[in-house]
């Protein structure tokens, strides 16, 4: 009704302006109206040229070329005389009153349509409405198959902090018969794919309760007031099938703290539905079995008003897993693929440092589809080595061309990349290179680390910038030019200066002061400049510059040191394309010799090097 109402309103408005509109055109185009004496005044002094009769109003121009208005009492008779005078007369059909009609004709038409379209759209709402609610039956979650903490690997903490809450779900007479009172909401907090959904599911299955499952965006997107009566819903339906799991995950889609950018309408809804969640949460008694479980991989933006005892009063945080726990997750989500016997997942977790529990298990998948591409019935660490590449730098680009000169400039860099590694004592070791251009990347040198670290120290670090600034100097040694190829190493070596200054308190300039705040939650990422003075700003500026700038002479000193290897290495990597670490070792082994004299006795590496066409030891035997 209200629509009708509204678009009735809109429609008048518009009537009345419209009118207002034509009035206003009217007096601006109406001719000037005079007296009939004045009429008969100008008729005898022969002013008249012409006169139009409509009805019994004339309109008269003058010799002079103006013209007015008149109404004239009797018609026929001035008729008469205007013909005596000589007078040019025109007649004219009056069309007002058939103009009166058409108007009034069109406004009808114009009104009824404005009421239907306002009543059909109220019946499309009300439809609208309707199937939100058929959609309101709630169901716990059934599609998926039962999952338990056996598949759930390499997180034994939250496993452990969270046995007790099946313990509860299982047993909670226990619990209420000593006056225990167990958590009501657990926050799972980690970045995405961490296992975090796995988790609660796993919770349910391991307790065997019924598991309702929603996603914090759901309740967004629908009508303002819809999410919050949903949440009721949920909350009625879970009573009375405790005990029971409610998962929301994407909490943060509803409890994110208001300042984030929504309309004012999304605000007013996510606003809305917290507040039924809180009360909900603040309204389940203790003999109520219900544990709400929400994860987020943002809670740096939840209000705090979740946070509050009885509600999401207990946090556990699950990130990335360890070199260990990596190993385990591999070693469940390769359980079930054909593996070829004996393959170790120690040397694949080794390999994909910082992969997430969701990457791992896809890593998996992708190495399994690449042995079955490639018509093999088992699955080998070729495979996942290829589905590593694949996952970090996209696909091969075969089919992309590169001139001889720019792939000459490639090798040069990578293989500057490459050295500046391993002459550096802190760097990691070098797992592979290649000048394969892949995903965005033209080519790349990868490092692997050998521990997990999770602190890095000055030296580490300012061996890293200097490894990404060797690229950029071989080019440079070699050419004496620089390209565009530099531009994502320099932007990670600024990015790893400026947290060792601003964040990290490495310069004795700046000192221990934090210069920059994170808003980015877990994985780092933009990071902005505190307020400081103009000063202090220059100062910071000035150490960022002078640590990129000692790292870049340092690349540039050891290459020129060592610019024989360096020619070695990029026209061996020319040749190959790839070299993994291995090769890479027996290759530095083998022509590590820009100091050494012919005469060195060849290693049994070298008749392994990849390269023994261009060996120095093939030539030097020569
Ligand atoms: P999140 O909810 O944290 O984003 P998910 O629980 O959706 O992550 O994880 C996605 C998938 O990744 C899971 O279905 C599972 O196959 C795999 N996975 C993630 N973490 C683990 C883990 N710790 N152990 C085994 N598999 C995991
Ligand atoms: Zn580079």
């Amino acid at each position: 009704m209200a629509i009708l109402i509204r678009n009735l309103f809109i429609f008048f408005l518009f009537t009345v302006l419209l009118g207002g509109a034509y009035g206003l055109w009217k007096l601006e185009n109406t001719l000037r109206t005079v007296t009939y004496s004045e009429f008969r005044h100008c008729l005898a002094n022969h002013e008249l040229e012409s006169t139009t009769f409509t009805g019994n109003k004339v309109i008269a121009t003058h010799k002079a070329g103006d013209s007015y208005e008149t109404t004239v009492p009797n018609p026929e008779k001035l008729i008469s005389e205007l013909q005596d005078r000589n007078i040019q007369i025109i007649f004219k059909k009056d069309r007002s009153e058939q103009l009166f009609q058409a108007t009034a004709l069109i406004y009808i038409i114009l009104l009824l349509l404005t009421v239907i379209i306002s009543l059909s759209k109220k019946k499309r709402l009300e439809e609208e409405e309707s199937k939100f609610a058929s959609d309101k039956l709630i169901l716990p979650d059934s599609g998926h198959k039962l999952v338990t903490f056996d598949d759930v690997a390499g997180i034994p903490e939250a496993l452990e902090e969270l046995q007790e809450i099946v313990n509860f779900l299982k047993n909670p007479d226990q619990f209420s018969k000593i006056g225990a009172v167990s958590p009501k909401g657990i926050l799972l907090q980690g970045p995405p794919g961490t296992g975090k959904t796995l988790l609660a599911r796993a919770i349910a299955g391991e307790a065997k309760v019924p598991f309702y499952s929603f996603s914090g965006s759901d309740f967004v997107e629908m009508f303002v007031g819809v999410g919050a009566s949903r949440v009721r819903d949920i909350f009625k339906e879970a009573k009375t099938n405790s005990p029971c799991i409610i998962f929301i995950d994407e909490i943060d889609a509803v409890g994110g703290s208001r300042a984030g950018g929504a309309t004012a309408s999304g605000q007013d809804e996510r606003s809305q539905t917290l507040n039924a969640l809180l009360v909900e949460m603040d309204g389940f008694s203790t003999s109520d079995t219900i544990v709400v479980l929400a994860a987020t991989n943002r809670p740096d933006i939840l209000d705090p008003a979740l946070r509050r005892p009885g509600r999401f009063d207990r946090q556990v945080t699950i990130l990335p897993p360890d070199l260990k726990g990596r190993k385990k997750i591999l070693q469940v989500h390769g359980a079930k693929v054909a593996l070829q016997p004996g393959l170790g997942m120690d040397k694949i977790a080794h390999m994909v440092p910082g992969f997430t529990g969701a990457e791992l298990a896809n890593l998996v998948n992708e190495a399994a589809l690449m042995a079955a591409r490639r018509g093999k019935d088992r699955v080998d660490y070729l495979d996942f080595e290829h589905a590593r590449d694949r996952i970090l730098m996209g696909v091969e680009r075969k089919g992309m061309i590169i001139s001889e000169k720019d792939r000459n400039i490639l090798a040069f860099h990578e293989a500057g990349h490459a050295i500046v590694a391993k002459t550096l004592p802190e760097a990691d070791p070098i797992h592979k290179i290649t000048i394969i251009p892949r995903g965005r990347a033209l080519g790349q040198t990868q490092q692997l680390s050998v521990t997990d670290r999770t602190s890095y120290s000055y030296e580490y670090l300012k061996s890293r910038i200097t490894i990404l600034m060797g690229g950029r100097a071989a080019e440079e040694i070699a050419f004496q030019q620089r390209t565009t190829g530099a531009q994502g190493d320099i932007v990670q070596a600024t990015e790893i200066a400026t947290n060792m200054i601003c964040k990290w308190g490495m310069s004795d300039v700046i000192g221990p002061q934090a210069m920059v705040i994170d808003d980015s939650g877990f994985l780092g990422g933009a990071a902005h400049r505190l307020e400081m003075s103009d000063r202090t700003s220059d100062s910071v500026d000035k150490e960022i510059k002078n640590l990129l700038e000692l790292c870049n002479n340092e690349a540039l000193t050891i290459l020129k040191e060592q610019f024989y290897l360096l020619k070695q290495l990029a026209s061996i990597l020319l040749e190959v394309e790839t070299l993994d670490d291995e090769e890479f070792e027996i290759i530095m082994a083998c022509h590590f010799t820009d100091k050494i004299e012919a005469g060195i006795q060849e290693t049994h590496q070298c008749r392994d090097c990849p390269a023994a066409e261009s060996c120095i030891h093939s030539k030097l035997k020569k």
